[in-house]
């Protein structure tokens, strides 16, 4: 870069300083919403373009699911585990809009979510949720909704008040507690819809298939699942 170009760059930047959402630091395009370094240790898995992809293998004989996708790669410890942490207990519920919104632009161009008409995120406990001061699941969907230009609601899937937190329970009970957890409010509405359920990670899966069977059961209508990325189980 030349010597001139660089300091007009450094001058466009002081006036109009471009920060990387990850990393917080400026940077010089104006176009992304990260910087280069951060891109390159943040990698899209591009399961969006694969029919068969390890999120349809995690929930394979569990729920029909019509498509499921992640959005990057997760490594333990890495740059995205980091935001996802800022996102759930920073109070950073920018950095889900923001995630989403990278996420919609990618599904924006891809034919099997082109038809999607709801996006709906995972209802978090009502306790959570006021302790958070919001959802971050929500926080990816509306930026998925920006970035597809789609529509999302919290309105057609709820949590119950009456079940309690996980954490103290065991496993086959923890189970069967998700299993119950789940409202479907106006499921006429749905009928006939493709819907997308949205998450901020993938672990079991059991929140989501869940949510997913719970739709399912309520209406005639097809549940395709998005979430920033997948969690080893
Ligand atoms: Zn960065």
């Amino acid at each position: 870069m030349s010597i001139i170009r660089q300091s007009l760059t450094q001058l466009v930047e002081l006036f109009y300083p471009n920060l990387c959402f990850a990393c917080q630091q400026s940077h010089a395009a104006p176009k992304s919403a990260m910087c280069i370094r951060c891109e390159f240790h943040i990698v899209p898995t591009q399961y969006h373009t694969m029919e068969d992809n390890p999120v349809m293998e995690r929930f394979a004989g569990r729920v029909q699911l019509a498509h499921a996708t992640t959005c990057f790669e997760f490594t333990k410890g890495g740059l995205l585990q980091q935001l996802i942490h800022q996102l759930k207990y920073k109070n950073e519920p920018q950095v889900g809009v923001e995630l989403g919104r990278i996420f919609g632009r990618m599904l924006k161009e891809t034919a099997p979510y082109d038809t999607v008409d709801y996006i709906i995120p995972v209802p978090l406990h009502p306790k959570k949720q006021h302790k958070r001061g919001y959802n971050q699941a929500a926080m990816i969907a509306q930026g998925l909704a920006e970035g597809m230009q789609k529509e999302w609601s919290e309105k057609y899937l709820i949590r119950n008040t009456n079940t309690a937190t996980q954490t103290k329970k065991s496993r086959l009970d923890r189970f069967a507690n998700v299993q119950n957890a789940f409202d479907v409010v106006q499921a006429e509405a749905l009928e006939g819809k493709h819907l997308l359920l949205v998450d901020d990670v993938i672990t079991t899966g059991a929140t989501l298939e869940a949510c997913a069977s719970k739709l399912l059961a309520a209406a005639q209508c097809r549940v395709s699942l998005g979430a920033i990325a997948l969690a080893s189980n």
